[in-house]
């Protein structure tokens, strides 16, 4: 298409007046990047890390998940399992398809991640520390996989 002639275009100027004669249609316009923006928190250190602004020793991903080593490891095996999606903490998820389909892949991933750092018949424990009172330092929900020694009980 020639440039200057996408406005003389009938059936693009029909478009047009159509989509911007909607009343609505600038919640039409906004509604895409508000979701882009709730999903992917700009801030967000495992956002960064999941659009890959800040580097991590990943060991898995999908679609939907990134796992990665814990920076600050506290067991021979500390992997980090977290959402590509932004949700804050646990008791954040939603009842909807998406984050039900969010939680399962997270638990298929740490069964992965148990049986690639080959932990899991050794066994392993599994952490998803909660707001203050849990020790949760990142507000963006993950799960913590840690093995490779005896683990203790009470946890501290
Ligand atoms: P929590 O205290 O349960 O919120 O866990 C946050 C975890 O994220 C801690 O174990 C940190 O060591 C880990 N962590 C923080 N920043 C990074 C990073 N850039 N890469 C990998 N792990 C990180
Ligand atoms: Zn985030």
């Amino acid at each position: 298409m020639k440039t200057g002639s996408f406005i003389h275009n009938p059936k693009m100027r029909n478009f047009l007046l159509k989509f911007f004669g909607q009343k609505n249609f600038f919640w039409k316009l906004i509604t895409p990047l508000l979701k882009l923006q709730k999903n992917m928190k700009t801030d967000c250190i495992f956002c960064k890390i999941v659009r890959g602004e800040i580097s991590s020793k990943k060991v898995y991903e999908n679609e939907k998940v990134v796992a990665f080593h814990d920076i600050n490891p506290q067991a021979p095996v500390h992997i980090l399992v977290v959402p590509k999606k932004h949700i804050e903490k646990i008791t954040d998820l939603e009842d909807s398809e998406e984050d039900k389909e969010i939680l399962y892949d997270i638990i298929k991933t740490c069964k992965i991640i148990a049986n690639q750092m080959k932990i899991a018949e050794r066994g392993f424990r599994i952490v998803v520390n909660t707001n203050p009172e849990g020790g949760q330092t990142v507000y963006h929900l993950h799960f913590h996989i840690i093995g490779g020694r005896q683990m203790r009980w009470p946890p501290g």
